[in-house]
């Protein structure tokens, strides 16, 4: 019944009831999935796609473990957890085995909006301040808190405007950010010191002006801002300035947990931090909406202190645990993280093969199963080449591809597929980006000005991604042509 109708009937119902504003994707023709297994989804008439973006379908769409716990455990109980149950404390014990230092206490929440929003709160009561730091293009949820400080989101035409108590540092970008390799140094430390400086000065304003700083939030890999990885150093140094001016540091692992980047369970350790707040979601629960909070003793104990209870509903409920533990069953068992490892670095060579055949790939970069693709019009001047990013997306869309782009100029095309992508995958992957490529490159001259056209009059809820780092871009670029 849900799936049988036409699908000019479901456009028509979802334009009818379900929020314009509602991110939808390639828009003005939609897919519409009706089934996920592993690291394919299929269409309503059995077309099937190679889901190359969807992170939250960590272990695959459907893995049988994890829909026979969440169904078996629907059929035992589902309530709240202010009732004992045995799923949440085993959850809970096996995430904080998987943290470094004293981080050892959990809060269950059900989005990585919620997660980030009560790691803002335990932050606020535990030091007691108010100003907070993000990074530039950072997304951290969908509430007024987050959008607060997610500038992703923040001084769009018609969107909020950034609050007083929060600054913006910059993202710590070598391509294109403030201070770029080998520009501004040749020395990946040096970049992340000069990137970290500028967290260190904002620590000081804020010092100077309202005795401190309450928090520092960062991906530790920025996935919303075009898959960044911020040079050695660059973290630690951060860290210890928002320590010094009172600060907390909250590590957003929400995209990149869960052993997406092969090596280490978390992104943060990748950068040897420790930080005091983690927030974790999407992948958490394949799918199904379950997040958390972790801690320090300390921290958790300032927000006990207020002797205001915390209670959320369906945080930490049995299904949603039964669900993470089954999550975090199968990484182990499939041994999930040295296949990402593994697959990562060759889809990462591959790509990086890519940018001796094609001018238009200005920089690859990646960790395990996050890579970025960035193309650029003009690789000295490293000009954003939004319009042939958009243009690659929906040709591998047409291949049965589905791969998605971010970034401040909506050019870097991003990779993050379930962890059971293989090495096949990978190549398929490659081969017909390759292809596309190739198209784009024997049409170099004037199809791709047609191109950048059709951009400039596209309508802005017509971007494939609807997003609104598309909008950003489309808005400077009529401004540029007007
Ligand atoms: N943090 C990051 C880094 C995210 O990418 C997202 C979602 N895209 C969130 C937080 C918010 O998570 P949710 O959509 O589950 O509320």
């Amino acid at each position: 019944y849900l799936q049988s109708k036409p699908k000019s009937e479901t456009i028509e119902l979802r334009e009818k009831y379900i929020g314009g504003a509602c991110q939808l994707f390639f828009r003005s023709t939609p897919l519409k999935i009706v089934r996920g297994i592993a690291q394919f989804m299929y269409d309503e008439t059995g077309e099937r796609y190679l889901d190359c973006i969807n992170n939250v379908a960590h272990v695959g769409h459907c893995h049988p473990h994890v829909v026979e716990a969440g169904r078996n455990q629907m059929s035992l109980i589902s309530t709240n957890n202010r009732y004992l149950h045995d799923d949440i404390v085993i959850l809970a014990e096996r995430l904080v085995k998987t943290m470094p230092g004293s981080l050892s206490v959990c809060f269950f929440v059900n989005s990585g909006s919620e997660a980030n929003d009560l790691a803002l709160r335990l932050a606020r009561v535990h030091t007691k301040k108010k100003d907070v730091i993000t990074l530039d293009h950072a997304y951290h949820g969908h509430l007024t808190s987050m959008i607060d400080v997610s500038p992703y989101k923040l001084n769009l035409p018609g969107g909020p405007e950034k609050p007083e108590w929060v600054h913006v540092a910059p993202v710590p970008d070598v391509y294109r950010g403030k201070y770029t390799y080998p520009n501004d140094s040749q020395s990946e430390e040096e970049l992340g010191k000069l990137y970290a400086d500028e967290v260190g000065k904002i620590c000081k304003l804020a010092t100077d002006k309202n005795g401190g700083v309450c928090a520092f939030i960062a991906e530790s890999l920025q996935s919303c801002g075009g898959q960044i990885f911020p040079p050695d150093g660059y973290l630690k140094r951060a860290f210890e300035y928002v320590r010094e001016a009172g600060g907390v540091c909250i590590a957003d692992e929400v995209q990149v947990g869960f052993g997406r980047v092969g090596t280490h369970m978390w992104a943060f350790e990748t950068q040897d931090v420790i930080p005091d707040i983690v927030t974790m979601g999407k992948p958490m629960g394949n799918g199904h909406p379950v997040a958390a909070v972790i801690t320090t003793p300390e921290i958790a104990r300032s927000f006990a202190d207020t002797g205001v209870e915390y209670f959320n509903t369906y945080g930490g409920n049995p299904v949603s645990c039964a669900i993470a533990n089954a999550v975090l069953d199968v990484i182990e068992e499939e041994n999930l993280l040295e296949r990402a490892r593994r697959v990562g670095d060759h889809l990462l060579a591959r790509c990086e093969a890519l940018m001796h055949k094609h001018l238009l790939v200005g920089d690859v970069r990646g960790r395990g199963l996050f890579v970025g693709v960035e193309l650029v019009t003009d690789r000295d001047a490293r000009t954003p080449a939004t319009a042939e990013a958009k243009h690659v997306v929906n040709r591998m869309r047409e291949e049965k591809i589905l791969i998605s782009r971010d970034g401040p100029d909506a050019n870097v095309l991003k990779f993050k597929p379930p962890m059971v992508f293989s090495t096949q995958d990978a190549d398929r992957l490659v081969d017909t980006l390759d292809r596309v490529l190739s198209e784009l490159d024997d049409q170099w001259r004037t199809p791709i000005t047609n191109i950048k056209l059709e951009v400039l009059v596209t309508p802005i809820n017509d971007q494939v991604e609807s997003s609104d780092t598309s909008m950003k871009s489309s808005f400077k670029q009529s401004v540029k042509a007007m």
